[in-house]
């Protein structure tokens, strides 16, 4: 029998969207597959076929052993199931919950391509760290022995903090600097409460913390402190800084009070998530409630921006996107959950210019319908206008979701000898992951560009693995000498 994956969300206290009270709205809502946690899990593991051709774990880009943890927990044996599980993932948990499995481990399942549902991989995962986390499995950090080399690393994502785990894990010094207050990069203040819980982060990297790793935040690399100057202090760097250059609109009126970048609109809402006070949220500024939000581009960001806003209790909101849902780069997942939740999509549709009230702020968003023409370089259908067909749609708030670019990191750094390619990413040599200077490593979106956390763990722990190569050589060459 087929089994679909039935996406439900409730807010604490209730259990469907029906049932909400609106004055609610604005309160966490947190998405569970409700139906495929703790028996259930056992009965979606036991779906697995182990089909031996192990689709799944080659479209996963940790390489997870999916058939056999889920086959472990088929037959009950969950603390198994973790340890293979955490055998090459430093949080299962989080992939769990935010990887798009549809174009991933899910999408390659031979069941679904069988056309009877894949098996609930990424809630499978989840439930079985959960279940470690619940009941003490999830070890603390014990290096073998105490090396004495360190480690700076820049940036406290995903791809910072694996590389932190493998490292200490192996027994060196490791520093994390960051230059926001907490560590978890976007995982803390770009992707929303509702998808991951804050607690879920901060566990882990408390665990981290616990296991030696020494946390500098509030600390710019670049402002505060040079890279040369860590360089002097530390035996390698790893750079992973994501990228945070909010891409414009280039459009009359992009400026226009109620125009907002969609970074900074969400880290207010995860800011006054964590119990911060936000002024910009509590003056209304960056609050959608009771507006109507115009949200502009076709990416997670932009699905993560709409979601926010329904959940601020906004009178509408409309995503506008200049190709077509089959070409979106956003998952089809969150569009069907957006959708659900009450978003309006204009696929087709590109932004002409912000309209601004007499008295300034935005009323609306002056827009004209799309069509896909020839393919360009890149293979993709390039979007072309369709003379004659504006549009306007009603608007006190709109959302610039259009993508991110590195920023000058050269620049910043004040390290002219640090290489970037065309777009402005780090440049490294892909079987060292080493930059342009010496014992400087780069991971994550910052050579990849704007992408995934499983990709930025897997980068994390590619580079660790790189920089251990790399200090053993010098411990070697340093006795030969
Ligand atoms: C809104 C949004 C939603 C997303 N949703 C998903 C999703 O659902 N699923 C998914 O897989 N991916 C998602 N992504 C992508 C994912 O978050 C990133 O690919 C991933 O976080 C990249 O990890 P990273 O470690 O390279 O960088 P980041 O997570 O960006 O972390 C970089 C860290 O470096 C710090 N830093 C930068 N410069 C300096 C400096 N000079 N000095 C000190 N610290 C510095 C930053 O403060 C930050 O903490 C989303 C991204 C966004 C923006
Ligand atoms: S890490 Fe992501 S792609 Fe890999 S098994 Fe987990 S959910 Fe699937």
């Amino acid at each position: 029998m087929a089994q679909q994956r039935m996406l439900s969300f409730v807010s604490v206290g209730q259990e469907t969207p029906e049932k909400r009270d609106p004055s609610e709205r604005r309160g966490d809502f947190y998405e569970i597959y409700k139906d495929y946690i703790g028996d259930k899990a056992n009965e979606q593991s036991s779906r697995c076929s182990q089909c031996g051709v192990p689709f799944c774990q080659t479209h996963c880009p940790l390489g997870n052993n999916i058939p056999d943890w889920l086959m472990l927990t088929a037959n009950g044996r969950l603390q198994e199931a973790y340890e293979v599980s955490a055998a090459t993932s430093n949080m299962p948990e989080v992939c769990g919950r935010i990887c798009p499995q549809d174009r991933l481990c899910e999408g390659g399942c031979v069941i679904e391509q069988s056309g009877h549902g894949t098996v609930t991989i990424g809630a499978v995962e989840r439930y079985i760290t959960d279940t470690a986390w619940e009941r003490g499995w999830v070890q603390p950090i014990r290096p073998m022995r105490e090396l004495g080399q360190s480690i700076a690393i820049i940036g406290a994502g995903p791809a910072g903090l694996s590389a932190a785990d493998q490292l200490r894990s192996a027994g060196y010094r490791v520093t994390v600097y960051d230059r926001h207050d907490r560590a978890g990069g976007l995982l803390i203040y770009g992707i929303p409460n509702f998808k991951l819980e804050k607690e879920v982060v901060e566990r882990r990297t408390k665990r981290l913390a616990d296991g030696g790793v020494t946390f500098r935040l509030g600390v710019d690399v670049g402002k505060d402190i040079s890279l040369a100057k860590l360089r002097q202090q530390h035996d390698a760097i790893l750079v992973a800084t994501g990228v945070y250059k909010s891409r414009e609109l280039e459009t009359p009126g992009s400026g226009a009070k109620g125009v907002h970048k969609a970074l900074d609109y969400l880290i207010a809402s995860n800011r006054v998530g964590l119990g911060i006070e936000v002024e910009d949220f509590s003056s209304g500024k960056l609050d959608a409630k009771a507006k109507n939000v115009v949200v502009i581009g076709g990416g997670d960001t932009a699905m993560d921006c709409v979601r926010t806003a329904i959940r601020q209790g906004a009178k509408s909101v409309t995503c506008l996107y200049r190709r077509d849902r089959a070409n979106m780069p956003g998952s089809q997942r969150e569009v069907a959950n957006a959708e659900e939740e009450g978003v309006k999509f204009d696929w087709l549709a590109s932004p002409r210019a912000v309209l601004e009230k007499k008295g300034g702020g935005a009323k609306g968003v002056k827009s004209i319908r799309m069509k896909l023409g020839l393919a360009d370089a890149s293979g993709r259908q390039a979007p072309e206008e369709i003379d004659g067909s504006d549009f306007e749609l009603k608007a006190d708030m709109v959302i610039k979701a259009l993508g991110f670019d590195p920023e000058d990191l050269p620049a910043h750094f004040s390290e002219p000898g640090l290489t970037v390619n065309r777009w402005g990413g780090v440049k490294i040599d892909y079987r060292t992951m080493m930059t342009s200077i010496d014992g400087v490593f780069a991971a994550g979106d910052i050579v990849r560009g704007a992408s995934l956390v499983v990709w930025a763990i897997k980068e994390g722990r590619d580079a660790a693995a790189s920089i251990e190569q790399y200090l053993r050589a010098k411990v070697t060459r340093a006795a030969a000498e």
